[in-house]
């Protein structure tokens, strides 16, 4: 099948006189005949459901057609893009454990690695997306387990160099996991480039709607634990707390993976996507694919009219031949990268705030990558403590505008622009 067919068809094939739409099992438990059936789950030699808390038939539909468009081997839903990064990472990672990241990813998962889990005791180095292969080299140690990046980092809308990073992870014989947020599938595929696990906020492009908040898990199935056994203990020797059970030995290399993150960091911190939400983020999928170039169009077209405008500064897009990312987008995303543009307006804090209070179309919004074109300007919210020099340093400038154009119709966004830019003047 093709991505769009994967995107109305994959995870679900129903049977003779069953529904058509994948079916919200809105059940905390699951029923068995005997207390031998039930058994054989908990010790993991049958497959099957018995608590939502770990898995459950509505959410798997769903992660089986985005496992389909990554060209994965196996999924899980999580509860939040956050509960996504937290436990692809952990589940590989114990106290005592470290990780190569990139500096420039989103500010959540920043403060994730850097703040909540240093404090689990694992620690992480942060490296310059754009450092040379022997910069990258240099970050890691003996007990490096995984290299972490964003395919385009948000908001800083910088393309990673996902091969650079990747040859560098295997070199060392650890997994690169790719948060594939704001490309999607349907822009890139990080595992036909090296990456051995993708993660995703499904709150963005995937919802699309601004209807739910929720993340997934995807494994390649290709990274070789047992060639590196004694890095990641945790898949290839036996789990106590399953009876012994050797993840990397009894679900293989394609299941080992999404398979010990169910069963137990699901188990234990119960961050399970609800049904309800998991079948609405279904509805958004169905149209991803018909969703995406309309955004990437509609934002080529803003960060153009933006670049000619006499009262912008700068435009950030790596759309823009002007862009430095600009040959990296064409090389993983030669159809488009994402909606999200950034800019300065002229006359710095001031001016920015004066051109948001005008805009109609754009509203105000904490939040990206979906259908209702919206607008952020962090100085005056999300980075409102800093003051202009630590804005700076922190790379995002009072004067910058994070615009996450929608699919309205572009000319709408774009006199809207035009009207709260002439009203600056
Ligand atoms: C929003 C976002 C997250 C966090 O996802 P939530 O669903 O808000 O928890 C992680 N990574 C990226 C790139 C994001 O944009």
């Amino acid at each position: 099948m093709e991505k769009e067919t994967k995107c109305i068809h994959a995870g679900y094939t129903p049977k003779n006189g069953e529904s058509r739409m994948i079916p919200i099992v809105q059940s905390t438990t699951f029923k068995y005949d005997s207390s031998e059936d039930m058994g054989k789950l908990f010790d993991l030699e049958a497959s099957g459901y018995f608590y939502t808390r770990l898995q459950n038939p509505t959410n798997d539909y769903v992660a089986g057609k985005i496992c389909a468009l990554e060209g994965g081997s196996a999924a899980m839903l999580t509860s939040s893009g956050q509960a996504a990064n937290f436990y692809a990472i952990f589940n590989i990672c114990s106290c005592g454990d470290h990780v190569v990241a990139a500096s420039t990813i989103y500010g959540g998962t920043f403060n994730l690695f850097s703040v909540t889990m240093k404090r689990m005791g694992i620690e992480f180095t942060f490296v310059d997306p754009d450092c040379s292969a022997e910069e990258l080299d240099a970050a890691f140690k003996p007990n490096t387990k995984a290299v972490f990046g964003e395919t385009i980092a948000n908001p800083a809308l910088i393309v990673l160099d996902i091969e650079k990073f990747a040859n560098a992870a295997h070199k060392h014989g650890v997994p690169l996991i790719i948060d594939n947020t704001f490309a999607t599938p349907i822009n890139c595929r990080p595992f036909e480039w090296g990456a051995d696990i993708v993660t995703h906020s499904t709150t963005k492009y995937m919802d699309g709607h601004d209807a739910t908040v929720g993340g997934c898990i995807v494994d390649s199935g290709k990274f070789d634990w047992f060639a590196h056994a004694d890095k990641f203990p945790g898949l290839t020797t036996p789990d106590d707390s399953y009876h012994g059970v050797t993840y990397a030995e009894k679900f293989g290399l394609e299941g080992a993976f999404i398979t010990k993150a169910t069963a137990q960091l699901m188990r234990d911190f119960g961050s399970i996507q609800a049904p309800m939400n998991a079948y609405l983020l279904n509805l958004g999928l169905e149209s991803l694919h018909v969703r995406m170039p309309r955004h990437c169009e509609n934002a080529q077209k803003v960060a153009e009219f933006l670049e000619a405008h006499e009262c912008i500064e700068w435009v950030n897009y790596p759309g823009l031949k002007s862009n430095k990312y600009y040959d990296l987008a064409q090389k993983y995303m030669p159809n488009g990268t994402c909606g999200v543009v950034s800019f300065g307006v002229k006359g710095g804090r001031s001016a920015a705030e004066k051109f948001m209070s005008k805009l109609q179309v754009a509203m105000i919004a904490t939040h990206v990558a979906d259908a209702r074109t919206c607008v952020l300007h962090p100085a005056s919210a999300t980075h409102r403590q800093m003051n202009d020099e630590e804005l700076r340093a922190a790379g995002v400038g009072p004067d910058l505008v994070r615009f996450s154009v929608g699919i309205e119709n572009v000319n709408d966004i774009i006199a809207d622009l035009a009207q709260a830019l002439e009203a600056c003047k």
